[in-house]
């Protein structure tokens, strides 16, 4: 691979990269309703010259494929691409144009560096080997089921030897590359208790069933998962985030109902706290003859797990690009951990953190916002990768 001239190439359409970046910034689209988005990323594509499908298990998927006359590998380059429900309180010339929805968590970035990996490889396609599959996703924001795992079942994965995402964060300083073996970042465990007891009057609560108090014990038992049943070196997080029950100063109610998450990173930890969360509300529960319910989110985002010899590769073809830190993990989720049980592969950040230029804001803050110089950069990296692991023997 010559790498210097990916490095030239990229500083001519380093523009056209920005120029699209703030074209989807200025129309963001929530989960599942990323048509516009769609609709430009086909049209990119197919002016390169790449074989496009589109509603590929969601109607805004697309997937871009690029075949060699040589034989390689098949490698995957993800690329997410909904907004959030969040109102931009930026001064950006290109701001949302759309109420209430804002591109704060990067994936008009995402989208911008994918397509300019594409533009990359479309113009230097004798170092490349192989397939590249360029998936372009829906609904990553979605938190429950997602647009990684219907594009799966449609096949998107079918054949694919190695695949790579990237993310951008304002955890790490501009034009850093930040990744890790093994687990990186948290599966998401949504809980919902239902305490149902008996109301009565306020002044005797000996004759009634009082979730008030039930949930309470179960809160301060939950809790006590963190300090007492999970290996303190063990990445863990449980928080109960919403407590719902009663009307009044004088009335004990009849229900009670809390909701929270469970964030972890091995599936061992995880199996353990669903468990104790289970047998603690049976237990309480029984012991004050209340009826109880413990519900647990289905199907959510797994692990997100990169393969520790795939990914010693990739931070070693990044520091070629830019510098590259091992990061901790993160307790946040990503539905890419769907693509990556079906592929060996990585998943990185690259940071955009820059305080002369004003973005130091979280991702999902409505002040969010990319230091556009690091989009080369996350472009250069897709192609780089591409080409190295096509040609793998
Ligand atoms: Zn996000
Ligand atoms: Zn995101």
């Amino acid at each position: 691979m010559n790498l210097q001239k990916l490095k030239n190439d990229v500083l001519e359409i380093e523009d056209e990269i920005i120029r699209i970046r703030r074209q989807i910034h200025e129309y963001p689209e929530l989960s599942y309703k990323e048509y516009n988005t769609a609709k430009l990323v086909s049209e990119v594509l197919k002016k390169l010259g790449i074989e496009v499908r589109t509603g590929v298990g969601l109607p805004t998927a697309v997937v871009g494929i690029l075949k060699t006359s040589r034989p390689g590998k098949v490698v995957a380059l993800r690329a997410d691409m909904d907004a959030l429900p969040v109102e931009e309180m930026t001064d950006l010339p290109f701001k949302s144009k759309v109420k209430g929805v804002m591109h704060a968590c990067g994936h008009d970035a995402h989208v911008a560096m994918l397509l300019g990996a594409a533009m990359l490889l479309v113009k230097n396609i004798d170092m490349l080997a192989g397939e590249v599959r360029f998936i372009f996703q829906p609904a990553e924001e979605d938190g429950g089921l997602g647009g990684a795992k219907p594009m799966i079942e449609a096949g998107v994965m079918d054949g694919v030897d190695y695949v790579f995402g990237i993310h951008i964060s304002s955890r790490y300083p501009a034009g850093v590359f930040a990744t890790r073996k093994g687990a990186i970042m948290a599966t998401p465990d949504a809980f919902k208790i239902t305490v149902h007891g008996k109301g009565g009057h306020g002044s005797a609560p000996h004759e009634t069933i009082d979730p008030i108090y039930i949930s309470l014990l179960i809160a301060n038992a939950i809790y006590g998962i963190t300090a007492r049943q999970i290996d303190p070196v063990q990445p863990f997080v449980i928080s109960i985030t919403s407590i719902h029950s009663g009307t009044k100063d004088n009335i004990i109610p009849d229900d009670a109902v809390m909701e929270g998450t469970i964030r972890s990173l091995d599936e061992n930890v995880r199996k353990k706290a669903l468990n104790y969360v289970k047998r603690i509300v049976e237990s309480i529960c029984s012991i004050y003859n209340a009826e109880c319910k413990v519900e647990f989110m289905q199907d959510v985002y797994p692990i997100t797990v990169n393969d520790p010899e795939v990914t010693e590769e990739v931070m070693k073809i990044l520091s070629g690009i830019s510098k590259v830190e091992e990061t901790e993990p993160i307790l946040g989720a990503e539905d890419f951990s769907r693509f990556l049980q079906k592929a060996k592969g990585t998943y990185f950040f690259l940071g955009t953190r820059n305080e002369e230029k004003g973005c130091v804001y979280p991702n999902h803050s409505s002040k969010f916002c990319v230091d556009e110089s690091v989009l080369k950069l996350g472009a250069l990296a897709h192609a780089a990768l591409a080409i190295h692991f096509t040609n793998k023997k």
